[in-house]
C-alpha cells in the first residue's frame, strides 16, 4: 500500500530573498533538497517530476487582507475555500460558518472513505489538554480529527514512540508543562514519524513553531529554528522510501519568511511533494488543491474506485 505523510508547517511563505528572510540561507541542505536544490525564496518555479513536485500555492484565496490560520488551515484540510465562506480571513481558530464543512468534508474523513489503513494525526497532546475542567479552543485540525472519530494521541502514546510532541523534541513539555518525557533529537522524531507513516494510509503532523517565531512570540532565533527543522527533514528524507512513502509539505500562510515585521504575509506558500504522489499535484495552484490531490493520489494508487466529493 502507498502511504502519504503530510507535514504542515504553520506560517511559512515563499518571499523575496534578503536579510529579512531566514529561508534565504545556504545552511539548510535538507530544505533545499526538498525544493530540488533551491532555497525557499521567490522566484520559485513549479516543476513536477515522477517522484518530486516543487511549487507554490496561493494562500490569499482571492480574499483581501492577511491570510489567517483558521480559514487557511480549513481550506487546506477540506479543499473548500473557507475564507470565501466566511467572507474574510479568520483565525487562528475555525470560524463558525466553516464548522459544517470541517465536520463533513475534512481530509481525514475523505481518506477514511477510501478504506485504507486508518489515517493518523501524529501530534501528541499533554494531559492538561484532556482535563475536562480546562476549556480551550479547538483548532481546525482537532475539529477535523474529532469529526472523523479519530482519537488524539497522548502522553502514553508519545512515550511508546507512536506520536510526536508539537515541538519535535519534547523540550516544551519538559520546560513549560513539567512532564517527564525524554528529550528527542530532531532525527529521532523523524524516525518515529516515519514509523507512524508506515502504519497508516495518511499521517498528518503539524508544526507551529515556525509561525510563533515569525510572530516573535517565542525567544528562538529564526536561523536556529530552521536549523532544527532542517535536521528533522534530513532524517525524514533519508528514512522514507519514496516509491512507497510520499512526503507532502505545505503551509497555511506566510510569516517567517519576512522577519522585518511580526505579521502574516500574502506570499504564496510552498507545496513540496517528495515521492510517489508527486504527479497528482502537477496542477496545484491554491490551498484548495491540497486535500483533493491527497485523496486522489491515495485512491488512484491504492486501486480504489472514485468516491463522490462531499
Ligand atoms: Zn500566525
Amino acid at each position: 500500500m502507498k502511504r502519504l505523510l503530510f507535514v504542515f508547517l504553520d506560517g511559512v511563505g515563499i518571499g523575496p530573498g534578503g536579510p529579512q528572510n531566514p529561508l534565504d540561507s545556504a545552511a539548510h541542505t535538507a530544505l533545499r533538497r526538498l525544493a530540488g536544490g533551491r532555497r525557499w525564496t521567490a522566484p520559485f518555479p513549479t516543476n513536477t517530476a515522477p517522484r518530486h513536485h516543487i511549487g507554490t500555492l496561493d494562500a490569499t484565496l482571492a480574499v483581501d487582507g492577511l491570510p489567517q490560520s483558521g480559514t487557511g488551515q480549513g481550506t487546506m484540510l477540506t479543499g473548500h475555500n473557507c475564507a470565501a465562506l466566511v467572507g474574510r480571513h479568520f483565525g487562528p481558530y475555525p470560524h463558525s460558518s466553516t464548522h459544517d464543512v470541517l465536520d463533513q468534508a475534512g481530509l481525514f474523513q475523505r481518506v477514511q472513505a477510501l478504506d485504507l489503513d486508518s489515517p493518523a494525526f501524529a501530534n501528541a497532546f499533554p494531559p492538561q489538554y484532556f482535563d475536562p475542567d480546562r476549556r480551550h479552543w479547538e483548532s481546525v485540525t482537532t475539529r477535523c480529527v474529532r469529526a472523523a472519530g479519530l482519537s488524539l494521541r497522548d502522553l502514553p502514546t508519545l512515550l511508546a514512540e507512536e506520536a510526536l510532541a508539537a515541538d519535535l523534541t519534547g523540550q516544551t513539555w519538559r520546560d513549560q508543562l513539567n512532564l517527564p518525557v525524554p528529550l528527542r533529537r530532531e532525527g529521532e522524531a523523524a524516525r518515529v514519524l516515519a514509523d507512524v507513516t508506515r502504519a497508516h494510509g495518511l499521517t498528518f503532523f503539524e508544526y507551529f513553531l515556525t509561525d510563533k517565531v515569525g510572530h516573535k512570540r517565542i525567544d528562538t532565533a529564526p536561523a536556529a529554528l530552521l536549523s532544527a527543522l532542517d535536521q528533522f527533514f534530513d532524517a525524514l528524507l533519508n528514512t522514507l522510501n519514496p516509491s512507497q512513502e510520499a512526503l507532502l509539505v505545505t503551509s497555511d500562510h506566510g510569516n517567517l519568511e519576512d522577519t522585518s515585521h511580526t505579521q502574516h504575509t500574502r506570499h504564496p506558500v510552498p507545496l513540496l511533494v517528495y515521492g510517489w504522489a508527486a504527479p497528482y499535484f502537477a496542477g496545484a495552484t491554491s490551498l484548495t488543491d491540497v486535500t483533493p490531490g491527497i485523496v486522489e493520489a491515495l485512491r488512484a494508487e491504492n486501486g480504489r474506485r472514485p468516491t463522490p466529493s462531499p
